[in-house]
């Protein structure tokens, strides 16, 4: 059963549409010259207000039929009818972990039974997992049944279960431009759109209409999870401004799908590496209100060096050197072993460190970076289950050498299927999030380029100018604050004054 959690305090208001809180967001304005730092205080006054009706929801998958498309499917169909099924080691019952909405928590305060951790999917009103409708395209035309055999993650007794469930689902066709993937997805590519590519695309708008009125559903949101594509290049006069992506429509088709649900105001989620938000894009869902987020989900090797990274760097260990070396054996990986594809991911997970070792001016001197090298090889045999092999070298005291090395076995696609969930969830809640700062008429909602979500992305987009955060605590802490400040609460500040005065 969710926790219901009432603010008692003036600040709050519970009306029977919103949750109004008045807020003091607190900020450190500091100005350098040379050895001199000069820092001021800043208060703004806010009113966060959110809609508290939560509405029935809508995902539409590029890349349905592939391995994260299936297995986030046949999860939330598992948890939705309760399902069980023996494995060789004893029962296992459906759940989200590894959704840090459904499974992680926020610790709301304490009282005489101590801290109340709640679980972050009960701090405001959210879509249940078990409540999304999902549909999408895919150039493969299995049916979602056989494409989840196929993808050879889940475990049979569990597929027997869900494939009658399953097989009607079938992914619609899509628009497929082999120059922008690997050749060696050309044979699963027999459910492909036709015509011109403003005719495809129109067809992508007609499917994501149709999709909304036939479902019934009140929000529609798309998320790219289809194969890799190689960088595109931005090209003055074709995809550097709306006006001229929109004339030339001459671009990639993850590139398409996000034009396409841009202009039928829906938010698009990328959750592979390559640079769909070319710069014409991102000037349509600026101009159209609507929220874009991405790049690639942060899912594992890179999740753990967001961690590790900021744990060493802010204990004042230097790391000199990160290798990081995978292998899988899923159609992902297949796709990877083209050189331009893997390019991609090797420039998605190549800049996740820079926040952290930019912060040290201690250990690093200006432009000094540890070396960082990625390598990733197809090994069939592995399928789902990537292997994730880093070696950490940092520098200790007095010359001192740390060496740590981590091997990391895990299905690949039960890390990102929980992320996918927990992506457009928060963005939808974040589309009934607006905020009036203190002087100022209107409420505004959060920029289009959705930088929240960072959290969960390898490689996150932000607003122009602003800047990129990867480690992990620092990005959990913005989404746990953004929430508590939606209920008038201070930021979770760890101090715990009570317990250490006298
Ligand atoms: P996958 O190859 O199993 O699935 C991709 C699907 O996309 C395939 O079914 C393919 O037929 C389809 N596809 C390709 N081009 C398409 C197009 N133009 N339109 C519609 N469908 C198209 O791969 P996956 O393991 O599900 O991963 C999906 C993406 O997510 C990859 O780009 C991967 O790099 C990225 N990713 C995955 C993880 C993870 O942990 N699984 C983490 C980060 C990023």
């Amino acid at each position: 059963m969710p926790v219901r959690i009432h603010v008692n305090s003036p600040n709050v208001r519970y009306t029977d549409t919103h949750i109004e809180a008045k807020y003091v967001y607190q900020t450190t304005s500091v100005h350098r010259e040379g050895h001199h730092i000069t820092v001021t205080p800043q208060s703004t006054q806010m009113t966060f207000r959110t809609e508290s009706h939560v509405p029935r929801l809508g995902v539409m998958l590029v890349g349905w039929g592939g391995n994260n498309g299936t297995t986030v499917t046949a999860a939330v169909l598992a948890n939705k009818l309760g399902l069980t099924w023996r494995t060789k080691t004893g029962v296992q019952k459906a759940n989200y972990y590894g959704s840090f909405l459904q499974s992680s928590t926020l610790c709301l305060g304490s009282g005489p039974q101590g801290n109340v951790n709640v679980p972050f999917c009960d701090v405001l009103p959210m879509v249940h997992p078990n409540d999304i409708v999902f549909d999408g395209w895919d150039i493969s035309s299995l049916d979602l049944g056989r494409a989840m055999e196929r993808a050879e993650v889940l475990d049979w007794a569990l597929q027997e279960q869900l494939r009658s469930h399953m097989s009607h689902m079938k992914p619609r066709k899509s628009i497929y431009i082999p120059d922008f993937i690997a050749a060696n997805q050309e044979s699963r590519a027999d459910n492909v759109l036709t015509g011109t590519i403003a005719e495809q695309m129109e067809q992508i708008r007609a499917d994501i209409r149709d999709f909304r009125g036939s479902e019934g559903v009140d929000k529609v949101i798309v998320l790219w999870t289809a194969n890799t594509e190689r960088f595109c290049d931005v090209t003055p006069g074709v995809n550097d401004t709306a006006e001229n992506l929109m004339a030339a429509i001459q671009t990639s088709p993850s590139t398409l799908f996000a034009v396409a649900s841009i202009l039928e105001d829906c938010a698009f989620i990328n959750g592979s590496p390559q640079n769909t938000f070319v710069p014409g894009a991102v000037e349509l869902a600026v101009q159209r209100g609507v929220f874009i987020a991405g790049d690639d989900f942060k899912s594992g090797q890179t999740k753990i060096k967001s961690v590790l990274v900021d744990f060493l760097v802010s204990a004042g260990i230097k790391p000199t050197s990160i290798v990081s070396y995978n292998h899988l054996g899923n159609n992902d990986g297949k796709n990877l072993s083209a050189p331009q594809q893997f390019r991609s991911k090797e420039i998605s997970k190549s800049n996740v460190v820079d926040d952290m070792v930019q912060s040290n001016p201690i250990l690093y001197q200006p432009g000094e970076k540890p070396d960082h090298c990625v390598v990733i090889k197809y090994v069939p045999y592995v399928g789902d289950s990537k292997r994730a092999m880093d070696e950490y070298t940092s520098e200790i005291m007095m010359g001192g050498t740390n060496t740590l090395a981590i091997h990391n076995t895990c299905e690949d696609s039960l890390l990102a299927s929980p992320i996918i969930l927990d992506l457009v969830i928060l963005t939808e809640l974040c589309q009934r999030i607006s905020v009036r700062v203190q002087g100022e008429k209107e409420y505004q909602s959060f920029h289009s380029v959705l930088a929240i979500l960072a959290f969960l992305c390898k490689a996150p987009l932000v607003p122009p100018g602003a800047p990129v955060i990867n480690a992990f605590f620092s990005q959990r802490a913005c989404i746990e604050n953004i929430l508590r400040a939606c209920l008038g609460l201070p930021p979770q500040n760890h101090m715990l004054l009570e317990h250490k005065l006298q």
